[in-house]
């Protein structure tokens, strides 16, 4: 990954720790970083892996090094470290974290003075002045300060409570079990929840950066802990975060693990009650659910290409006050248009006291589709063909063509086909009414897929 003159991937720069991610490098990023920012201030902070507090310190002494003064907010959610840059008016932020990705490896994410992910011409600055050696290192006078910053996280969880009726969730006093994946979910949200009302059990709530227990994508088949567990203490809600809680999925209070595009389809629908007309961001990769909701609400639903980054960018160009991703990426722009897990788990809590509704309830009063999946091997040097040829062959249908070709079908079924970024395949994903639709979707179109695979081939 970092042997290309491209550092930065769909979420920040990730690398496994001392092969990609040295000391050496995470200074040489600083500096970079540093003199991209232009002795600007900056808040520094980190996630709960073995590495994060190394490679900080490697990164503010090339920061400072630059000229850029820090103020090091230690470890944090992500989000809380997006709301801190807004709230203390600096320049940006720099995070250490490989959010979902497996313990051996780390990162770094780059924010600009709105709290957002910088854009990709941003970070194609950064790597021009790293892979060019244009660091601009200050006189031995200009060196940078750093400082410690306290206090961000009871700033973060005061704004979250801002946004919804908090009185109102504390006359239900919920039981809510939260998922912190033993990274820093733990450290922000049973405090929010508690500052609610709520009864708060938690598991894997212990900061250990060799998450022995899960790993730190909430997928569901990594959920299966909490779903017994909101069985188990006859809780309303379960909540599940990834390693540096940005994103969340919900387990309802029956034990049920739903995905993201659901629980966002649910605050669409509420959001949309209390604003109709708006727009609303989400990757072509979601649900049509989230398309049926706007329809039904009097919304509008702007598709982009995958990548959490864009849906951020997205929002502020389209002027759109929420996003969401099927991956448990929710944007809520009166608070920050950037994902944000506690902020999401209020806005959850926030439906339920204001419907009086269980969460089971609520998703169930939702549209329902079966999914299918499915996957046909592509060498990476074929991929554009196949896509250019596969654009050709749909043209007759209702598709888009922003990330991958989807095509939306009459009877409400609709298949997603996408060259995987990181495998030689393609993926297909099919959404219908019924089990069986879905899955002759998948069939069919792999088959398409494969015959204009073979024909590019030869
Ligand atoms: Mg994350």
């Amino acid at each position: 990954m970092l042997s290309s003159r491209r550092l930065f991937g769909t979420n920040g720069i990730r690398g496994v720790v001392n092969k990609e991610l040295t000391p050496e490098f995470a200074a040489k990023i600083g500096s970079a970083i540093g003199t991209f920012f232009k002795n600007g201030k900056l808040i520094v902070g980190h996630d709960a892996r073995t590495s994060s507090p190394m490679l900080t310190k490697a990164v503010i002494a090339g920061l400072n090094a630059a000229g850029c003064n820090v103020l090091f907010a230690g470890m944090a959610p992500t989000p809380a470290l997006q709301y801190a840059v807004k709230n203390h008016k600096v320049d940006g932020a720099v995070i250490v974290t490989a959010s979902h990705n497996p313990p051996e490896y780390n990162g770094v994410k780059v924010v600009w003075n709105d709290g957002i992910e910088i854009s990709r011409e941003q970070e194609i600055e950064i790597e021009n002045i790293f892979f060019e050696e244009k660091l601009r290192y200050a006189e031995w006078n200009k060196i940078g300060e750093t400082e410690a910053l306290i206090g961000v996280i009871d700033e973060y969880v005061e704004a979250i409570k801002k946004h919804v009726d908090a009185d109102k969730i504390a006359k239900k006093r919920y039981h809510v079990v939260v998922d912190a994946a033993n990274s820093v979910a733990a450290l922000a949200v049973p405090k929010l929840l508690r500052e609610l009302g709520c009864k708060v059990t938690t598991v894997n709530a212990n900061i250990d950066g060799t998450f022995p227990t899960r790993p730190p994508e909430p997928r569901p088949e990594n959920l299966k802990e909490l779903a017994l567990t909101v069985k188990a203490v006859n809780a309303d809600v379960g909540v599940a975060f990834d390693g540096d809680a940005d994103r969340s999925i919900f387990v309802d209070d029956a034990g049920e693990i739903h995905w993201g595009d659901k629980t966002f389809a649910l605050i669409e629908k509420y959001f949309l009650i209390e604003n109709p007309g708006e727009k609303i961001v989400s990757p072509i990769s979601s649900s049509t659910l989230v398309k049926d909701i706007a329809d039904a609400y009097n919304g509008e639903v702007v598709w982009t290409k995958v990548g959490s980054v864009i849906v951020s960018h997205t929002m502020k160009e389209v002027n759109a006050k929420l996003g969401g991703e099927e991956n448990g990426g929710i944007f809520y722009g009166p608070h920050q248009a950037v994902r944000d897990g506690g902020m999401a788990t209020a806005l959850i809590l926030d439906i339920m006291a204001d419907t009086d509704k269980s969460l089971s309830k609520l998703l169930d009063e939702l549209p329902k589709y079966f999914i299918a999946k499915g996957k046909v091997e592509c060498p990476d040097e074929f991929k554009e063909r196949v896509l250019e040829k596969l654009i050709e062959q749909t043209r007759g249908f209702n598709t888009c063509t922003i990330d991958g070709v989807k095509i939306w079908f009459g009877d409400k079924s609709s298949i997603l086909m996408r060259p995987s970024g990181t495998e030689p395949l393609y993926r297909l994903y099919a959404e219908a009414k019924t089990k069986e639709k879905a899955e002759e979707l998948v069939r069919e179109f792999s088959l398409k897929l494969k015959r204009i695979i073979n024909s590019v081939k030869s």
